[in-house]
């Protein structure tokens, strides 16, 4: 595919933050993005690199009604030697297109994804930063254009991808969480989007979350729609249980936004000979095993943070500290070897990272 490149001007470009230290997440954007648009019976067109601008909508644009948008998470990470690398980044394709399908959208050949994305690295690769911990997190992000007010799927969209730095997760090593169990809200229910990540899974999250941090709970932990009573997710990450030497992870059932930080532990976990079982989880088994003890270990996985430790609960207004509020063995095991990947620190064994060519 053929890539229009216009690169931006002395005038257009960006401050690049100074101390790489103090980076919020999602506040600064780099110098430029990639877009191209979508119309039915012509395809995927235009597919451009322009400086970072705003977007002009019709305001009966699709997405702004009836919410068919979906977006991906993920990160560039600096290696020591100056090298640009990818984690799994066909993962994110992978679900991209299956979010694109259950939201009656087009789809995106993955190799035009992955070309598009290295295209505007590239580009951008100066402000991929250097400090140990920071990277650059990468936004693609598709939604309906088309000017129409009857609920059907469009058949005109944009996609794009805008980059920014953002800080370590740790600056100060592990800060682990609070969480707040919500059986009176939830998040999605099996058959419909909650495994797409589609734009309105988040606006539905937001109300339960607020009351959660008015109570002084970082995250929300959400139960399944139809019981309240099984684990899904926490925030947005998925989950994992420490139960004496096993780990236990809900399994994907329709609900649960399949995370590949998420699939990456459980697989690093079983080769390193540990017992994963993908199965049902009550809230009642949880708090149980907490106050026996056998809940060794709590922690929610995804691209931001990695591994988040739990250290608290609180259902039905009750507190349930896990583990004395320590941080476990294994939470730091799989953060260090996770991350040492990432940063090609570690012997690559799976074949997970990729590095972005920057001399094409
Ligand atoms: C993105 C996301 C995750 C984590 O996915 P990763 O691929 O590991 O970053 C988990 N839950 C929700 C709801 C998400 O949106």
């Amino acid at each position: 595919m053929e890539i229009k490149v216009m690169p931006a001007g002395e005038s257009e470009r960006r401050p690049k933050p100074k101390d790489e230290s103090k980076l919020v997440f999602g506040t600064v954007f780099s110098d430029h993005m990639f877009i191209m648009n979508y119309d039915e019976g012509r395809g995927w067109h235009d597919a451009r690199i322009v400086p970072y601008q705003n977007l002009s909508l019709d305001p009966a644009a699709m997405v702004l009604h009836y919410g068919q948008g979906i977006f991906e998470g993920l990160k560039a990470y600096r290696a020591s030697d100056g090298r640009i690398l990818l984690f799994r980044p066909e993962k994110n394709w992978e679900r991209f297109n299956k979010s694109a399908r259950r939201m009656c959208m087009p789809e995106i050949d993955p190799a035009v994804l992955m070309q598009s994305l290295e295209a505007l690295l590239r580009l951008d690769a100066d402000w991929v930063p250097r400090s140990r911990g920071t990277s650059l997190y990468i936004r693609p992000t598709m939604f309906a254009t088309e000017p129409a007010l009857g609920v059907r799927p469009a058949k005109q969209y944009v996609y794009y991808v805008i980059t920014g730095p953002v800080g370590p997760y740790y600056p100060e090593g592990f800060n682990p969480v609070k969480i707040y169990v919500s059986d009176e809200y939830v998040r999605a229910v099996r058959g419909g989007v909650g495994e797409a990540k589609t734009m309105g899974n988040y606006a539905a999250s937001l109300y339960a979350a607020e009351i959660a941090k008015k109570k002084g709970y970082t995250q929300v932990l959400w139960l399944d729609a139809v019981e309240r009573r099984y684990v899904e997710e926490v925030g947005t990450m998925n989950i994992f249980f420490r139960i004496e030497d096993t780990l236990v992870t809900p399994p994907l059932t329709g609900s649960i936004l399949p995370g590949v930080t998420r699939e990456s532990v459980i697989h690093l976990a079983r080769h390193w000979g540990i017992k994963v079982e993908e199965r049902p989880i009550t809230i009642d088994e949880v708090i149980e095993r907490a106050k026996d003890g056998s809940l060794k270990e709590c922690f929610g996985t995804g691209t931001a943070a990695v591994i988040s430790p739990v250290s608290e609960l609180c259902y039905k207004e009750e507190r349930v500290t896990i583990a004395d509020g320590s941080v476990g063995e294994w939470s730091r095991k799989l953060y260090d070897e996770l991350v040492g990947i990432q940063y090609g620190e570690k012997e690559d064994i799976f074949g997970w990272v990729r590095e972005v060519p920057l001399d094409k």
